[in-house]
């Protein structure tokens, strides 16, 4: 501890990295809303009618595959959405479509956990979405597998199950805005940066979980994520 700070940093986000010791220290997590279109139209959207739009959670809402997080305060309708998880490696601002795949280190699988009532409750009021969506754990995240041993996955299964039954079910080519387009959306309207990860969206089939649940998720056969809730 030196005298910069007058009190100790607080620790650093990171994720796990697939086949390695060392982490990937975590800068912001940006999401994307609705991303599919089955999802979109479950949550009332006209999928053909919106430029993808943008939301964030704290780098410290992480949590990792494995654990088991409390059901958490002031919802009653604590909600799954599984999805692709992109790891950002090189950063950049107006990054075009064609180059956006070289700025990626890797892919994982994600929970974006909503309290749902709050989301709705702040979508009646034109208030932020931060306390349905920005709140303690709730970012769960597999390890990273990197781009340059899997490639980019243009299609795979990306499936949530709940207690071992099939909850969430989609394909990676059923994106309405695939990842080249997420980052140079990003881009355009923040600078990307080494650290940053991109929650994609997540297919229909969201629904609420209880205390006690046990959730696994994968995507396209590379990565797999289990999370249990608490009391
Ligand atoms: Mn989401």
């Amino acid at each position: 501890m030196t005298d910069a700070f007058v009190l100790p940093p607080p620790p650093q986000p990171s994720v796990a990295v697939a086949g390695e010791t060392r982490r990937f220290a975590v800068r912001r997590i940006f999401c994307v809303g609705r991303n599919y279109a089955d999802h979109a139209r479950e949550m009332g959207a006209d999928p053909t009618r919106e430029l993808p739009f943008f939301f964030c959670k704290p780098a410290d809402a992480l949590v990792a595959d494995g654990s088991t997080i409390p059901y958490p305060p002031q919802t009653r309708d604590f909600q799954h959405e599984v999805e692709l998880v992109v790891a950002i490696a090189k950063g950049g601002s107006n990054i075009a479509r064609e180059a956006a795949l070289e700025h990626v280190f890797g892919y994982g699988v994600g929970i974006d956990f909503t309290r749902r009532d709050l989301q709705q409750e702040a979508k009646d009021k034109k208030r932020p979405w931060d306390w349905g969506k920005g709140f303690d754990q709730s970012a769960p995240c597999s390890a990273i597998h990197k781009a340059s041993e899997i490639g980019h996955p243009a299609e795979g299964r990306i499936h949530l199950a709940v207690n071992g039954e099939g909850r969430q079910d989609g394909d990676l080519n059923e994106l309405i805005w695939p990842v080249a387009d997420v980052i140079a959306f990003i881009s355009q309207s923040m600078a990307l940066a080494p650290g940053d990860l991109i929650y994609t969206g997540t297919p229909a089939g969201v629904g609420p979980v209880v205390a006690g649940d046990v959730l696994t998720c994968d995507v396209a056969g590379i990565a797999t994520l289990s999370i249990a809730i608490g009391k």
